[in-house]
């Protein structure tokens, strides 16, 4: 619901062999907000995302995720307590429909379903209808309703990208993960992908995305979150991160 706690992040840090991929973060995510990560390269977002949907243990401090302590969690627990995401190099099945895609998304966490068919039980056709009519709604969802019998490798980019997201949203999610959702896209299909990830947050659902698009990222969140070095230095809204000195400096490199 709006306003609760989604993610609450305390003193989280993650080191690999000394290097502070993560260090020292403090963060609070509440029900339908839209928050944009950014930072440079390296600054650790892909750590960041990776440890609150459960990947990746942290080395210090705590997360809570949905309720669920994710580094003490296994990972199908934190996307079953309602986590989804999608990765910044698409993992489709290219030789499968869209619509077989999203199905895949949808059986993953609809365990039941899954077991009654392994057993033939009657229950299994009506729950292979209900899925089958779940996934249509997240291809629509994402404007893909035309192309659900297309293979996922003759949709263009951006159309892949928005499969991706479909797919995510099998799972009916309460958090969604969007690592550089943008990355490769052209201005039109930034912007349609803008429109997508604000209607999603009207519907109750609420985002943590990873962009380097910084414009998109304005235009789309409600709040913005900078990364440097592992750390946060600055979180507020598009137009006070926009104005931010300590966030220019970051980005012009002239620390
Ligand atoms: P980008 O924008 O390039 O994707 P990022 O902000 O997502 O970068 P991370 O990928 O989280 O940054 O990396 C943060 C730091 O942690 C980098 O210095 C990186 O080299 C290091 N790092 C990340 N993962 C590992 C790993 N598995 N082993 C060792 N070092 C790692």
């Amino acid at each position: 619901a709006a306003g609760e706690t989604v993610v609450s992040l305390t003193g989280l840090g993650k080191e690999y062999g000394g290097v502070h991929a993560v260090r020292d973060v403090d963060l609070e995510v509440h029900g339908g907000e839209v928050v944009g990560l950014i930072g440079p390269n390296g600054a650790g977002k892909t750590t960041l995302v990776n440890m609150i949907s459960g990947l990746v243990p942290p080395s210090s401090g705590s997360a809570t995720v949905l309720g669920v302590p994710v580094g003490r969690t296994p990972v199908h627990r934190v996307a079953a307590a309602g986590v989804s995401r999608t990765f910044q190099h698409s993992k489709l099945f290219n030789r499968l429909s869209a619509l077989e895609n999203v199905l895949v998304g949808a059986h993953l966490v609809s365990r039941p379903t899954f077991l009654r068919r392994l057993l033939w039980l009657p229950s299994a056709r009506r729950d292979e209808q209900a899925a089958l009519a779940q996934a249509a709604r997240c291809l629509r969802r994402v404007g893909l309703a035309d192309l659900a019998g297309s293979r996922a490798s003759a949709l263009s980019y951006g159309d892949q990208r928005r499969l991706e997201i479909a797919r995510a949203l099998a799972s009916e999610p309460s958090l969604l993960i969007l690592d550089e959702p943008a990355a490769g896209m052209n201005r039109v299909e930034a912007a349609r992908l803008s429109d997508l990830i604000r209607s999603l947050a009207a519907d109750g659902l609420t985002i943590l995305f990873i962009e380097h698009n910084v414009g998109m990222v304005l235009e789309t969140c409600t709040r913005v979150v900078v990364l440097n070095f592992g750390e946060v230095i600055a979180s507020g809204s598009p137009d006070a991160i926009a104005a931010d000195p300590a966030v220019i400096e970051a980005y012009l490199g002239t620390a």
